[in-house]
């Protein structure tokens, strides 16, 4: 399964908390979503974006927070 982003896309998208990577991932409802690669500083948890439409949605306040 490939992702729905564009590769070039995914290779500049930092996430907004931590400024760090972020990967390829589905949630449990089987949508496309984009995970910390790493945990955000501020947190000391993984944030989960949307992805709607093919386009991430980068904004903390749509992220979910992921424990893993
Ligand atoms: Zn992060």
């Amino acid at each position: 399964m490939t992702s729905q982003i564009d590769p070039w896309v995914r290779d500049i998208l930092r996430c907004p908390v931590g400024q760090h990577k972020l990967l390829d991932d589905t949630n449990d409802a089987g949508e496309p979503i984009l995970v910390c690669e790493q945990d955000c500083p501020t947190e000391g948890q993984r944030r989960s974006y949307p992805v709607r439409d093919g386009i991430p949605v980068m904004l903390a306040d749509e992220s979910t927070i992921s424990a893993r």
